[in-house]
This record gives C-alpha cells, structure tokens and sequence, in this order.
C-alpha cells in the first residue's frame, strides 16, 4: 500500500464528464488498495473569470475579499469530484483550505504555508476514505480564506504530500510531461522519464508553466517526489527527483525560452561607485524584477549598462529611469522588447567544462548575435533577437545531442 496524492489540474475538471474521468483514475489507485488525497483545481477559465469579476466591482480591491471570491471554483469541484467518487461507490469526502485546515501567513492573493493539521486527514485516509481537497486555498492568522498565488493548486498537492508522507504526488493535467524543449517548436523534442528538482525549477522559472515554481521549490525541500503526467492517458509522465535518483545523467537536460523579456540600455552613465544602486534602486522599490545585466567597461569613465525586465514591465521601469535621469545621470535610454532569451539547462554542467562555449560556437555557426549572457551552475542563458527563437532553440537542441527519432 503506498499514500498517493493526485492532483488534477483546470482542464482534467474542466467539465461533468472530465471530472468523471479523473475519479475513475482514483478509483483505480484506490481499488488497488492505495490511500488517496485528491487536490483539485478549478474548473478551467473559471478563476479568471473570478479575477476578471473583482475587478469590475472595484479595481483597488480588497485583498480579503479578492480571496473570497477567487477560491470559489476549487470549492464546487471538490465537492463535484466527493459527488463523482462517491457515484463509483468510493467513500469520499470534500475539504476547503480552511477545515484541514492549511495554515497560511496573512498576505492574501499569495499567501504562504506555514503548517497543515493532518491527523483527521491521517485517520480517514487509515480507514480508507478518499480526502478531496481544495487547491488553492488556505487559512489566514485573521481567519479568513487566504489564496496561494496563481498556479497554487500545485502548492497545496506538494505541502499535503509532504505533510502526509505522501509516496508520490502526481501532477495530473493536459500536460504528458516535461520536454527538452518546447515540442510546439522543436518536432524533435522528448519526453524526458526525469528531471531533477533543480532542473526543474530552472525549467518553472524560465517560462515553463507545468508546475508553479514555489511548488518545485517546496517538493525540493522536502524531497516530495512528483510525476507530472497527462490526464487523458495511461502513459507515465515525467518524475521530478533528487539528482542521485536518475540513474543515466545527461550534462544538459533540457533547452527553454522564454519571451517574457525586455531589454533596457543606458548609455554613456558614469562610471562611478553608486551607478548600480542608483540605478536598480528605485526598480526594486517598485518591485520590478531585474535578471540579466550586463555592465560594459567604461571608457573615458563612462559606460553602458544592460540590462533585462520583465515584457509586462518595460514601461513602468523606463519611465522610472527617465523621471530619474538627472539622479542617475545617463545620456540616452533604449528600450527593446523583441528579445528572447534562451537557456540551457542541466546539473551535468557542474562536473562537465564547454557546455558554454557549445552554445555559443552553435549560435556563431548560425549567424545568431548574442545580446547578452548570464549563468548559473546548472544553466546559460543568452539574449538574443526574438526573430532567432526557433531557430536557435532548433539549432541547439541538435548541439547537445537531445534530438529524438
Ligand atoms: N485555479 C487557480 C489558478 O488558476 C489555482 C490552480 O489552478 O492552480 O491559479
Ligand atoms: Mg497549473
């Protein structure tokens, strides 16, 4: 007997007959004999159109309230999969955030877990009852519903699963597993059988949007093991796992891109002790995330600085640099959003030289220019022009080998 928690995302309850569907794949891990909690998300489209409905009412809304609101579709399709179990004669029964409950801190709209209370849970799960369980939600030190943050179905799965031992916590959606790379791009893509937690949340944060990347950093920390996998078919998914669990390690696992950029230059600033904090300062007191730069050395004792925001951000951080410009001192600010920026990933890169130069020889071979570079220990990542996307993608996906038949 193993202690299995499933989750199923928007689209696998998008409707009466999914949610049908997706409780005949509880039956079947039930039937043989195993415990299960399901976490269920709502029903495809519908917390959009809650979000969309807050804000007609009042656009500097209540956070409180926006919670209310927002959680209400995993709330009816827990107790539409409860109803659906049932209907297949298996005793199950529906819990909100709040009566596990799920504690969270106080900051609705992206509350975090602080503990869940899992001896209820524990009891029925010990005499075969299946807990259906909300995504989504939790409860606030105020009492009150509080919301994980777009995508925290996937938080509430891995916590529960850590919180309850769980063997295994699947990630059911229209989604059959993580790829080398965007199969919609690359026909050669393939399913990888796994995939490393760090690995994983490169992939998250870089644009993939399977898994919510608090999720992956949670299941990382806790060592939850999580499949992701399709809910329309039998076929195993991707494990996510620790490093010494994958038995053939590839050096890069995967190639991902993300067109969420834009990129800022400020040209001729002064070199001078301060420049960076002066200007990346008021960017983060507007909470405006900065991830590449790249400063070139100065001549003359000016410079030029590079740098990369956010797509949706792109405004609101040149119009802060311009109404700043006689602070931070700088002779002109271009801005670019048709950029793209392409990683490689892969744990391999630590114990393996040249992953680097491969990318970059690859992108030369291809007449592709380089915009801008940055690493970490188990990726690069470069900026390029978004018209190279497909082709760079394509390009590097033979280079490292990862091509499939
Ligand atoms: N329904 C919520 C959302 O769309 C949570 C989830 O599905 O993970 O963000
Ligand atoms: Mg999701």
């Amino acid at each position: 007997m193993v202690r299995i928690v499933a989750k199923f995302g928007g689209t696998s309850v998008a409707d009466i007959e999914r949610i049908r569907e997706a409780a005949k794949r509880v039956k079947t891990e039930h039937d043989r004999g195993n415990q299960v909690v399901v976490v269920v998300s709502a029903m495809a489209g519908v917390t959009n159109q809650m979000v969309s409905l807050t804000d007609q009412m009042s656009s500097m809304f209540d956070a409180r309230e926006y919670d209310v609101i927002v959680s209400i579709g995993e709330q009816s399709n827990a107790g539409l999969m409860a109803l659906a179990l049932q209907n297949l004669g298996i005793p199950a029964r529906s819990w909100m955030g709040w009566q596990i409950p799920i504690h969270t801190d106080g900051i609705h709209g992206k509350a975090r877990i602080t503990g869940i209370e899992t001896d209820e849970l524990e009891r029925r799960l010990e005499s075969g009852e299946v807990a259906v369980v909300s995504g989504f939600q939790g409860l606030g030190p105020d009492n009150r519903i509080t919301t994980l943050g777009r995508g925290g179905s996937d938080l509430t799965a891995v916590a529960l699963a850590g919180a309850l031992k769980a063997d295994s916590c699947d990630i059911y959606s229209d989604v059959n597993g993580i790829y080398t790379c965007d199969p919609r791009i690359v026909e050669k893509a393939q399913k990888l059988s796994a995939i490393t937690f760090e690995e994983m949340l490169e992939m998250s944060s870089l644009g993939s949007k399977v898994l919510q990347t608090r999720s992956v950093e949670l299941a990382m920390n806790h060592g939850v093991k999580i499949q992701v996998r399709s809910a329309f078919s039998d076929e195993p998914g991707t494990f996510v796992v620790n490093e010494d669990e994958i038995v053939e390690q590839q050096i890069v696992s995967g190639i991902s891109d993300s067109i969420d950029e834009a990129k800022i230059t400020l040209l001729r600033v002064a070199d001078r002790p301060g420049i960076a904090a002066g200007i990346f300062g008021p960017l983060a007191d507007a909470s405006i995330n900065v991830d590449m730069i790249v400063q070139n050395v100065s001549e003359d004792g000016m410079t030029d600085l590079t740098f990369t925001v956010g797509k949706a951000d792109l405004n609101a951080a040149a119009g802060l640099l311009e109404s700043n410009k006689e602070d931070i001192g700088y002779g002109e600010l271009i801005r670019d959003p048709d950029v793209v920026k392409i990683s490689v990933v892969g744990v391999g890169m630590r114990s393996h030289a040249g992953v680097a130069q491969k990318m970059f020889q690859t992108l030369a071979d291809a007449k592709i220019n380089i915009k801008v570079i940055s690493t970490s220990e188990i990726k690069v990542s470069v900026l390029i022009d978004e018209k190279h996307r497909e082709q760079a993608v394509r390009a590097l996906h033979t280079a490292y080998g990862l091509d499939g038949d």
